[in-house]
């Protein structure tokens, strides 16, 4: 989908102190050094408007957040939200007193960010389904990123996938085993599967494609 620029979201982004601008700098010591605190580290890969991951940090207040998002005008929407959501909870608008910091950035770069284990889940929902075969190695799940994920993620860290994408899921459930990830639990209908939707947030595109009548599918998967 194509995203109308919104002036001036650029400079609004690299200016916010949300969005962590220079997140080398962290490696290793985010919970330290961002957070202030020692909590579990979850991560969102392709955050897009950020809805999911923003009421985590607030459901959860004793968790670290990171949402990684790939488009400035998107993650812009989502920091300004944020901002939004803080006022109207009447919270500190400092992000020194927030669970929850952004990165701008391609995924690729996972590993220049986080140091091996520092990550205690990743959340991918809704990814980029890139159905030509010419364009495997950009779907999230495709062995280069597994990869990454496996060094990032801590020992017993898993990965949550959710999406509405029949090709992209079953690539998935084909791929993460193929490479040393084992399935740990899986739903092809997750708004029916009582035990799997329990406590289950919704993502913009959750919203949109199930009001559409599409089921969700969800798996969670750890190390083989
Ligand atoms: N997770 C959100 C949801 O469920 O509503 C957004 C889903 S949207 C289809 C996928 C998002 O992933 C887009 O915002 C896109 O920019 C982002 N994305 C795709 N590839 C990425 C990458 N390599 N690194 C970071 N973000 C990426």
């Amino acid at each position: 989908m194509r995203i109308r620029h919104i002036k001036g979201s650029d400079e609004a982004v690299a200016a916010s102190q949300y969005v962590i601008q220079e997140p080398e700098k962290f490696r290793g010591n985010w919970k330290k050094e961002v957070f202030g605190n020692d909590a579990e580290l979850f991560l969102e890969v392709g955050m897009g408007m950020g809805t999911f991951i923003r009421e985590n940090s607030f459901l959860h207040p004793d968790k670290d957040y990171i949402g990684f998002e790939l488009n400035t005008t998107v993650l812009y929407k989502s920091m300004k939200r944020y901002e939004k959501e803080l006022t109207e909870r009447g919270m500190s608008l400092d992000a020194k007193d927030c669970n929850l910091r952004f990165i701008r950035n391609d995924a690729r770069l996972l590993c220049d960010y986080f140091a091996d284990g520092e990550v205690d889940r990743i959340y991918l929902n809704f990814s980029d389904p890139w159905p030509k075969d010419k364009n495997e190695n950009k779907r999230l799940t495709s062995p280069q990123f597994l990869k990454l994920y496996d060094r990032i993620l801590k020992k017993d860290g898993v990965i949550e996938f959710k999406t509405d994408n029949r090709g992209l899921f079953d690539y998935s459930v084909e791929t993460l085993p193929a490479n040393n990830w084992a399935i740990k639990a899986i739903t092809y209908d997750l708004h029916n599967d009582a035990v799997m939707n329990e406590g289950n947030i919704m993502t913009e595109y959750e919203a949109k494609f199930s009001a559409k009548g599409n089921p969700i599918f969800k798996l969670i998967a750890e190390r083989a």
